[in-house]
């Protein structure tokens, strides 16, 4: 057996984890800068419990709270320098994935004034500020991985930075703030927690200490999918589920990376304005029959209990209407996903360009 186990992050999960632990805050600075969203952070009330921990501990601290879907490299940088002129000592990132992975991007550039090539590279002349993250949606597991992906529109496709430099040190869950999400954001936030786990339990990267997490949070994730099939938002204690199964899928991914799904989900979001989830979830089926005859896949379908078909079923019920991709949308996509070369490489049968090509005809036929 042979295996690196590396979550450097503090996890913190309950139920008012942030008014119950506001001391953990305190060795990071004085000076706060927060990374939201539009709205959300000030509807479900985790801005106004980071506000209060807070000023509790005598922590300054400044809001910037445009970050957009899919956050593109303008506006990290544009927070960034405020982050500078504010000087702040810390980043809290309270949001779904992309103010989280905003706030990890915004404290690389708040120490570092580097050029794009550079901050995608994942080398930094100096250390990032720390990071807090507070996740309000249950899908990313960003609170507790080294990656922040952004929009590029200088290559008109989304781009991973990858450091170990940028996991928050600091992840405050709480599954009440995932309680106002609408019903669209929840499953797709929970088809991409569902893509991580099933993407790092295919990946070549998968180790013997990552499959339990992997495994466990298929369990959860299958059963909370079947339940969201009848167009209800979850329960309080299925919503506290999701948090749970997204960190663990999160863990498996910090550990793994992802596949080809989300190399072919990217152009999806990117040139279709799919929401990133959804994009993972329209694929997922054809990536498994792909993969279909590996016991890998076997174990997968038994932990969710449903065969493959059953599988298909579910998502294609969750997912609604699926979008069309005309003949030169599926040539430029596959090409996309094709330069995606270490995507490939960690998917446990690399799947080749025409593999690439059928897997996205069939799923948008
Ligand atoms: P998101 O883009 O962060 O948020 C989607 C929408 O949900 C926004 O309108 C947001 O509103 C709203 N929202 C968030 N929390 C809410 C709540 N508690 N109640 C009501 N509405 C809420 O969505 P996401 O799916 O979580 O994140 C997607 C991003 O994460 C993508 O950019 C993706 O590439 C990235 N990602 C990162 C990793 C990683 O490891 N770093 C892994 C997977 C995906 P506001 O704008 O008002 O907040
Ligand atoms: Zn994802």
């Amino acid at each position: 057996m042979e295996f690196i186990y590396n979550i450097p992050t503090k996890i913190i999960f309950s139920r008012n984890c942030i008014s119950k632990n506001s001391e953990a805050l305190k060795p990071y600075g004085t000076k706060a800068l927060i990374v939201t969203g539009k709205k959300s952070a000030k509807l479900n009330g985790s801005y106004k419990d980071i506000t209060s921990a807070l000023d509790k501990e005598n922590i300054k601290h400044h809001l910037f709270d445009r970050i957009e879907a899919n956050p593109s490299v303008e506006t990290v940088r544009e927070a960034a320098a405020e982050a500078r002129a504010e000087r702040a000592d810390f980043i809290i990132g309270i949001g779904g994935g992309s103010p989280l992975d905003a706030a990890k991007a915004i404290a690389v550039l708040a120490s570092n004034d580097i050029d794009d090539e550079t901050l995608f590279s994942g080398i930094f002349p100096v250390k990032p500020l720390p990071v807090v993250a507070v996740p309000t949606t249950a899908g990313t597991g960003s609170e507790v991985t080294p990656y922040s992906i952004l929009t590029y529109n200088k290559i008109r496709n989304k781009k991973s930075i990858s450091s170990e430099s940028i996991f928050p040190v600091l992840s405050l869950l709480d599954p009440a703030y995932t309680e106002t999400l609408n019903f669209a954001t929840t499953v797709n936030t929970a088809i991409d927690a569902l893509s991580h786990s099933v993407e790092g339990y295919l990946s070549k990267r998968a180790t013997a200490v990552i499959e339990p997490f992997a495994l466990e949070s298929i369990k959860i994730l299958g059963r909370s999918l079947k339940f969201l099939t009848a167009g209800e938002n979850p329960d309080s204690g299925t919503r506290e589920q999701l948090l749970y199964a997204s960190m663990l899928a999160g863990i498996v991914i910090a550990h793994t990376g992802t596949t080809i799904v989300h190399a072919m989900g990217y152009p999806l979001t990117y040139y279709k304005d799919i929401d990133h989830g959804k994009a993972n979830g329209l694929l997922m089926y054809e990536f498994l029959k792909f993969l279909k005859g590996s016991s890998r896949v076997e174990k997968i379908l038994s932990a969710m209990e449903m065969t493959l078909d059953q599988f298909g079923e579910t998502i294609d019920a969750l997912l609604g209407e699926k979008e069309k991709l005309s003949d030169e949308e599926i040539a430029l996509f596959t090409a996309t996903a094709e330069s995606a070369q270490k995507n490939i490489a960690n998917t446990s049968i690399p799947p080749s360009g025409n593999d690439i090509r059928e897997i996205f005809i069939k799923s948008f036929r």
